[in-house]
């Protein structure tokens, strides 16, 4: 989704003489609702087609199956090749192949190249030929390879623009989808890269943990949809790290190690592909889940009584986007507090979140149940009101996206059950009234999450 360090593109434009951008969408109505992460999709697309014109082509639309319309529109322009960025979920790897199968029949061929991750599965295997299946092990031999992350690829420079054939179209008969392109948080990919090194990236190590911060880099979201490249972010920050020296090190190590996490629920996709269906660890697949829809609608809605929860999935609900260190703290209290399963939530935040990633939610999601790839993590289990105090002192985040609790003082943010009648009237909370009453008694809930787990069958 973008012309810059695009390595489809540079192939394509390095080997053929005329190249026809194209981009393939689904049919299906949802589309056209208006939430925060299809108002980033539409707005990607019109400047995705914006950077094409500057460099003389257009972008060409089509809808459908991209099964059938890749194959139909490779036919149809009198395409030679097919250029993609390989992705790594097993249905996406199947489609993959039957469309490559589809282009040979005609005597065309698909080049899958290398663009979403720095590395790719098969590049980073233990000493035996093995994938990893704990992170620490695996950043160590990334980082140890002897062949160093690609550089960012040069611009493609000029194409020749292509007349659409049947069937595809331009950006500006895609129509008004009816709500705005923009939504909180807009920034150009470029420029909120340069503003996180500038500002932020030398504050990395003590900030990232702040919810209430601007602490991060937010670049999930480009990163996601393809805005922005990871090699570019890496190669960025390593300069950053080269011109200024020891003192932004600590910061620089920890950025790049997460986005090594990245990389590394890549490498467990690939290498696992059935972890999108299933637990990572055998003997967590039989633990007996709550179904109740009642608890998982109050999670949804921010509404558990939990400060630090809900002000999260508010935050989520609002703006697509929810800082890690909360993600962390919802996930766990979805699984460990209400014993709803990692499965139901992983399936919200597909819904919802702007830089919906499957192998990141994924990895996240069952990290956090300690269903995952970590060592031993599931005795692990957040206590809302400790994380909350730790993370937002001040309860700056909470206030933010939970107005009920705007006028509570910082000492009783996280534990509005603290709170005495008095209190509740004169911060205008009263609990059960204006602001919900704990769905849970978290020691309680603790106690019972450590025998599901156990004794999970
Ligand atoms: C339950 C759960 C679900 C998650 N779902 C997603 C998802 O769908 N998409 C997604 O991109 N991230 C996901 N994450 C990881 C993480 O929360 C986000 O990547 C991060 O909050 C994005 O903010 P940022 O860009 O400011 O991150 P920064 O802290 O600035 O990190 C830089 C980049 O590194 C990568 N990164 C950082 N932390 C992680 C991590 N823990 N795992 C994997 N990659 C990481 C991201 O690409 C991020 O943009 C999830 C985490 C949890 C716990």
């Amino acid at each position: 989704m973008r012309v810059e360090d695009n390595a489809a593109l540079w192939h394509a434009v390095r080997e053929a003489q005329e190249v026809v951008p194209i981009l393939v969408l689904s049919k299906n109505p949802s589309y056209n609702a208006d939430t925060p992460r299809r108002r980033f999709v539409r707005r990607a697309i019109t400047e995705l087609d914006a950077q094409l014109r500057d460099r003389g082509t257009r972008l060409h639309i089509r809808f459908g199956d991209p099964e059938r319309e890749i194959p139909a529109a490779a036919e149809a322009y009198g395409a030679g090749a097919v250029y993609a960025a390989r992705i790594y979920d097993e249905p996406g790897v199947q489609r993959d192949a039957r469309i490559q199968r589809a282009l040979q029949q005609t005597g065309k061929e698909l080049h899958l190249v290398k663009d979403r991750v720095m590395r790719e599965s098969h590049e980073v295997l233990t000493a035996q030929g093995d994938p990893y299946k704990v992170f620490t092990p695996f950043k160590r031999r990334w980082l140890a390879l002897s062949e160093e992350v690609a550089r960012p690829f040069p611009d493609a420079g000029t194409m020749t623009a292509v007349t659409p054939v049947a069937g595809s179209v331009t950006v500006d008969k895609l129509g008004n989808p009816g709500y705005a392109l923009h939504w909180v948080g807009d920034e150009a990919p470029g420029k909120r890269l340069a503003r996180f090194l500038r500002t932020s990236l030398a504050f990395y190590d003590i900030r990232r943990d702040l919810p209430a911060a601007d602490g991060t880099s937010k670049l999930s979201h480009h990163l996601a949809l393809g805005t922005l490249s990871p090699r570019r972010v890496y190669w960025e920050a390593m300069d950053l790290q080269r011109s200024r020296g020891r003192s932004v090190r600590p910061a620089v190590e920890m950025f790049i190690s997460e986005l090594l996490w990245r990389e590394f629920y890549y490498h467990i996709l690939t290498a696992f592909p059935f972890v999108l269906k299933s637990s990572f660890r055998e003997e967590f697949r039989a633990i007996p889940w709550r179904r109740s829809t009642l608890a998982f609608e109050r999670w949804k809605d921010g509404m558990t009584g939990y400060p630090i929860v809900d002000a999260g999935m508010r935050q989520l609900n609002e703006e697509g986007w929810m800082h890690n260190r909360v993600r962390m703290v919802v996930a766990s209290f979805l699984t460990k507090d209400l014993h709803v399963s990692w499965q139901w939530g992983e399936r919200y935040f597909m819904d919802r979140l702007i830089d919906l990633d499957l192998a990141s939610n994924n990895g996240g999601w069952q990290w956090v149940a300690g269903t995952g790839t970590d060592a031993a993590p599931w005795f692990r289990i957040f206590n809302p009101a400790m994380q909350g105090k730790k993370f937002d002192p001040e309860g700056a985040y909470v206030r933010r996206y939970v107005p009920e609790l705007a006028r509570v003082p910082a000492r009783m943010i996280h534990e509005p059950w603290l709170m005495s009648q008095q209190d509740q009237e004169a911060f205008r909370c009263v609990l059960g009234r204006h602001y919900p009453k704990k769905l849970v008694e978290h020691a309680e809930a603790r106690e019972l999450t450590r025998k599901m787990y156990a004794r999970p069958a």
